[in-house]
């Protein structure tokens, strides 16, 4: 029987943001998050940190209900929000930024939980005890990317990312901007000494992971339905990959290319 690897749940930011300025449902309010920290808490999942997963990927002994929660792209609203929940409950979580586009305001139109973090507040974030990890450069698909941009990246994200944590290694790991990756991207995760990376829905070995998709539309049942590790086999059964956030992104993206 297959090894069970811990699940890892993806998030993005955390607040009440209205529904018709979150169309992809990216931003889960706080009272819905702690709520949802409670129910793990409560139905014994151990919630792991980045260096416990990767020790539990190289095999080491790890309950069978473990969890990783990430963050991805780094929204002011992990460093106000989710940071004082976590902390309140002694919880560890994995941060996902993009050092090409750090303290980048919202796109037009978009309110202002759209903001990334800057250095700064990613330094608070890290100070707060939560991990940083590589999330490209600023925020651009990987897949059929060509050799110089996946140098960028990788390579150059991640000495910037490390630059920003004051360390002369790490981050750790990686997550694919829109979960999107292909061999070459793979490939030159692996390269620049990342230990593992993450997608989302579609995963390829150890450098493209799966995530479990929290957003904010979860109800109790349904969060509960996605903790149970039938889940990502499920989706990936009905192999209609479900639309990737691509509203944000877009704005992320959009504001870069434009
Ligand atoms: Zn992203």
């Amino acid at each position: 029987m297959k090894r069970q690897t811990p699940l890892v749940l993806m998030y993005h930011g955390i607040g009440e943001v209205p529904a018709t300025l979150d169309p992809d449902n990216l931003f889960v309010p706080s009272a819905t998050f702690a709520a949802q920290l409670d129910r793990l808490v409560e139905r014994g999942w151990a919630v792991i940190d980045e260096a416990g997963y990767l020790a539990a990927l190289d095999g080491a002994p790890t309950p069978p209900r473990s969890v990783l929660l990430t963050f991805d792209d780094g929204y002011v609203s992990v460093l106000e929000r989710a940071v004082p929940l976590l902390a309140a409950r002694g919880l560890p979580a994995l941060c996902y930024v993009s050092p090409g586009l750090d303290g980048r305001g919202p796109a037009p139109g978009l309110p202002d939980d759209f903001a990334l973090m800057t250095t700064q507040q990613m330094r608070e974030l890290v100070a707060a005890g939560v991990s940083l990890g590589c999330h490209g450069w600023d925020h651009q698909s990987m897949s059929g990317m060509d050799q110089v941009s996946l140098q960028r990246y990788t390579v150059t994200a991640r000495d910037a990312v490390r630059a920003v944590i004051g360390t002369t290694d790490g981050p750790a790991t990686f997550a694919y901007p829109f979960g999107h990756h292909d061999e070459r991207a793979r490939e030159a995760v692996a390269d620049a000494g990342f230990s593992c990376a993450f997608a989302t829905y579609t995963g390829s070995g150890r450098f493209a992971l799966p995530r479990v998709d929290i957003n904010a539309t979860e109800t109790p049942r349904s969060f509960d339905l996605k903790l149970r590790t039938i889940y990502p086999l499920a989706r990936r059964a009905l192999t209609s990959t479900p639309r990737v956030r691509q509203a944000v992104h877009r704005a992320v993206g959009h504001a870069r290319r434009s």
